[in-house]
Parts: C-alpha cells; sequence; structure tokens
C-alpha cells in the first residue's frame, strides 16, 4: 500500500494542529494516542501484563516493527526473535534492518536461521511431488520457531505483528470456505498453555489498519525492509483486502464494523474465546502439540520429507 500522505491544511478536531491522519483529522499527538488506546484495548487482556516477559517476533516489515516499538514504548519488557529464512536478498536485507532496530531500540534480538533454508525445502518437497503453497509452509514453520523457542527459554508470551486487514481478510476467506476451525484465531490474546507446552500469543496491533500503521511507523522512523519476498504472489487474502479498501474509502470504519459483526456472529466476545485443546496431543516425534491423526505435527512432517 502506498504512504500515507499529509494534507498541510487539514487541522486536528481536537487542538487546531496540523493533522497526519486525514480520515480521522488528527494531529500527531493526538493519534498516538488513539493509537495506543488500540493497542491497550488488546494489552488489557494480558494478566499481570508489566512482569510478562514477551517475545516479539519481528520480520523487518513495518507492522512487527511497529509492534514492538509500540510495546517498548510502553514500559514492557520485550526480546525481539527473528528467523533469518535463507529466502536470498530478502532475508539479507530483512536481517540487516531488524538488527539496526535492536540497536537503535536498545533491544534484545535473538537471530534463528533456518536450515535448510525455505527455498531449499521447498525445491525438496516438490522432488517428491509434495506440493504446499510457500506461504503456508513458511508461516507453519514460523509459529513453530517462535513457539519452540518462547518456551524452552520461559517466555510467556509470543507478540506478533498482525493488524485488523489480516484478520478480516483471513476470517471473510474462512467464512467463504466454511473453515470454522480457525476461529480461535479470532482472539486477541491466548494464554499460555504450559502442559501442552504453548506460549500465550498476544496481536497488539488486531484493531489497527494497514494504514494507521504505516502511518506510525512513518511518524516515528521506522526503517522498514524496502524489496518484496519472492513468493508473495497471488494471495488470497492480498486481493480481499484491495477490495476492502476500497469500500471503506466511501463507508469510513466499514472493516472495523465487519470485522465485530464477524465476532459477534461467532458468538464470541474479545478475548473470552478459549482455544478448544480436546483433541490436542503431544507430537510423537518433538513433543510439541499437534492435532494430526496420526500425532505427528505438520512441522516433523515437512523435516521428515527431507533428502
Ligand atoms: Fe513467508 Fe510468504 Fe511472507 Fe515470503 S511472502 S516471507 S513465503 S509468508
Ligand atoms: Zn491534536
Ligand atoms: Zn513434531
Amino acid at each position: 500500500m502506498n504512504q500515507p500522505g499529509i494534507n498541510k491544511f487539514l487541522k486536528c478536531k481536537f487542538c487546531n494542529a496540523r493533522a497526519v491522519h486525514p480520515r480521522l483529522r488528527l494531529c500527531k499527538e493526538h493519534f498516538i494516542r488513539y493509537f495506543d488506546k488500540k493497542v491497550l484495548k488488546v494489552l488489557k487482556h494480558v494478566p499481570n501484563l508489566e512482569n510478562q516477559s514477551l517475545l516479539v517476533a519481528v520480520s523487518g516489515g513495518k507492522d512487527s516493527l511497529t509492534a514492538a516499538h509500540v510495546l517498548k514504548r510502553l514500559g514492557l519488557k520485550i526480546t525481539l526473535y527473528f528467523l533469518n529464512l535463507g529466502i536470498f536478498d530478502f532475508s539479507l536485507e530483512s536481517e540487516r534492518v531488524v538488527k539496526a532496530f535492536a540497536k537503535t531500540q536498545c533491544l534484545d534480538l535473538k537471530i534463528d536461521v533456518l536450515k535448510p533454508s525455505l527455498p531449499e525445502l521447498l525445491q525438496s518437497l516438490s522432488k517428491k511431488k509434495i506440493f504446499r503453497k510457500p506461504c503456508s509452509v513458511c508461516g507453519l514453520i514460523k509459529r513453530y520457531r517462535i513457539n519452540k523457542y518462547a518456551f524452552e527459554q520461559g517466555f510467556s508470551f509470543t507478540v506478533t505483528g498482525h493488524n485488523l486487514d489480516d484478520e478480516l481478510s483471513l476470517q471473510i476467506l474462512n467464512l467463504a470456505t466454511q473453515n470454522f476451525e480457525q476461529a480461535e484465531r479470532l482472539n486477541t490474546v491466548l494464554m499460555p498453555k504450559p502442559s501442552l507446552k504453548l506460549a500465550g500469543r498476544v496481536k497488539p496491533l488486531y484493531w489497527l489498519s494497514e494504514f494507521d500503521i504505516a502511518l506510525y511507523a512513518k511518524l516515528n522512523n521506522i526503517e522498514v525492509v524496502n524489496s518484496r519476498c519472492v513468493y508473495n504472489k497471488g494471495n488470497k487474502q492480498f486481493l480481499i483486502k484491495r477490495c476492502l479498501n476500497n469500500v471503506e474509502q466511501s463507508i469510513p470504519s466499514f472493516k472495523q464494523g465487519l470485522l465485530k459483526s464477524i465476532r459477534k456472529l461467532l458468538k464470541h466476545k474479545a478475548g473470552e474465546l478459549e482455544f478448544d485443546t480436546s483433541n490436542v496431543k503431544p507430537c510423537k516425534r518433538c513433543g510439541y502439540p499437534t492435532t494430526s491423526k496420526d500425532q505427528v505435527c505438520s512441522y516433523c512432517k515437512i523435516f521428515e520429507n527431507l533428502d
């Protein structure tokens, strides 16, 4: 999406300073207050928040770096986690951006390296005629690795940069395919389940749009990765996001209203839905949780198929 522009003549509706957010008509100070309020709407569901150790998954993109920036500014204890997927120059640039961010923000950073790399892994799978979408393999690996690291190192929660557009487009896709199994993703916060080797999960940007996040990153001079991942093509969620943004241009707050309605339709209130663990068992190979019938998790299956 385009970086948000700033109209020089528009005034803030609260203080008459120059507005940086045209639709909300907010100046920088009032926009940051609005932003923090949306983040705190999620964080209030984390019990004993100040004493929790949070592991923030950063990719070098605007969402995850903004999530880390806002949590640090709110005074929370955070550590950054970056997984180098070995996707050619894209991963190299991402690592450089993340390291620079950690240095300027004085934050601890754990760098993990995927071996074999994602391209090697995908090639190996296709040689065995196992065709999986790169983004689904990538997402699965990222979720597994950050949870494993968080669990082993004693972090109570992992944090991701999922935003309103990500969540809404995914839920629309789920509705269109009658996939109701991912309903727990509607939760902004999932509690830790140590008996299942699961760290808790938090999505602080859940109620903020991509536009809001891009504006926050710009106002706070957060450097983000410029290049695109080679696998980022023909993504269905991207198509849905584009349609929703077109509608939002004419109907303000359409996206937020729709996401709230979907949550209500599925009879869940913010933070109240518990992850159904009745069919979750430890993987026979690695001990981490799986819902697979043969009790071998998808992560282990991917790595079992290597040459
Ligand atoms: Fe992973 Fe897909 Fe993102 Fe590339 S575009 S980093 S494969 S999720
Ligand atoms: Zn103002
Ligand atoms: Zn496993």
